[in-house]
């Protein structure tokens, strides 16, 4: 690590000893060095340094699908937030990786442009909506992405994937499994009335508040979707709302959510995601999957 200090200082890349639970929406996880490229190229570079330093590295957007080992991790985490510039060209957005979705779906509005409405009020960055193809109330990012730029750390290339090379699915996409980085994403929307577009907006926004435990902090739905099933609504019929695991605690407000009530540890949280997945396995007979990942 200290040779990976060093390549930093030498570079000028900004980096600080965090915890995790500073830059996660689950407010969870230990000690950790993370580092905060300015630039593709700073992106690249530290990427590069750490293969060749053989140090982990892990990349973030907005930390708010995630959960982090009580311990901390023993690498880099590189987090993406200053590259987060967005343009609008006609029909055309073009978002850096670290732009939060927010934004995006701001400049679009103001754009008078329609199809990102769906991922207003998602808390994470263009890199991360991708990565797991993130979507709400009837919309994905795989309906809007046209295409992706991203970096191979294997091959040391930079490679436009085409929406349909991104191999989109249920919170899914290539980028699960070739370990690219994701560097920014080209979207394709539609004209439409302002007006339409911010009540859409409004609409969304005032479902998310009304029935999600935005006051507590989470990484979002626990678990993925059954298929034909809500999972929230499998938790709740087994009674599991308010189960609570030291700190952390299935929400009363939507059973979909693990939330952090006040000091949880990623082992309360884990402790309590077996003790779900294992009621639902005994009463429905079904394996529900953890949508967060771990990263440990
Ligand atoms: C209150 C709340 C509500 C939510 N609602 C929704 C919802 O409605 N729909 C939904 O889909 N999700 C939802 N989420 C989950 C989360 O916001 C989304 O999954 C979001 O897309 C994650 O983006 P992020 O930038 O925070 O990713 P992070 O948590 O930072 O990272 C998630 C994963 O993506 C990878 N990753 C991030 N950036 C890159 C990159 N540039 N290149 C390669 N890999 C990268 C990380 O390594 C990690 O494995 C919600 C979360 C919260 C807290």
């Amino acid at each position: 690590m200290e040779k990976l200090i060093e390549f930093l200082n030498d570079n000028r890349i900004p980096y600080a000893n965090k915890n995790a639970s500073e830059f996660t929406t689950f407010r969870i996880g230990g000690p950790c060095t993370a580092v905060y490229p300015g630039s593709e190229r700073e992106l690249i570079n530290t990427v590069n340094e750490c293969l060749s330093l053989g140090i982990r590295y892990t990349v973030l957007g907005c930390g708010s699908n995630v959960l982090f080992s009580d311990s901390g991790y023993d690498g880099a985490v590189i987090l993406t937030q200053s590259l987060n510039s967005v343009r609008v060209e006609g029909k055309t957005v073009y978002a850096c990786c670290g732009a939060p979705l927010h934004t995006v779906c701001r400049a679009a509005y103001n754009a008078g442009l329609s199809g990102a409405e769906f991922a207003y009020g998602i808390p994470g960055s263009v890199g991360g909506a991708v990565f797991m193809n993130a979507g709400a109330y009837g919309g994905e990012m795989k309906d809007i992405v046209r295409s992706v730029t991203a970096f191979s750390p294997d091959t040391g290339r930079i490679a436009v994937l085409s929406a349909e090379e991104c191999n989109f699915g249920y919170r899914h996409s290539i980028f699960e499994d070739n370990g690219f980085i994701i560097l920014s994403a080209v979207m394709e929307l539609t004209p439409d009335d302002k007006e339409v577009i911010k009540a859409k907006m409004d609409d969304l926004i005032e479902r998310r508040k009304s029935k999600q435990p935005l006051n507590y902090p989470s990484a979002g739905s626990t678990f993925k979707r059954y298929p034909g099933r809500y999972t929230g609504q499998m938790i709740e019929e087994a009674g599991l709302k308010g189960y609570t695991v030291g700190g952390a605690a299935v929400s009363e407000k939507h059973a979909g959510f693990v939330i952090n009530k006040g000091g949880a540890t990623a082992g309360d949280v884990l402790t309590l995601v077996d003790h779900i997945k294992k009621v639902i396995k005994e009463r429905e007979g079904i394996e529900i999957e953890c949508e967060i990942r771990v990263i440990d």
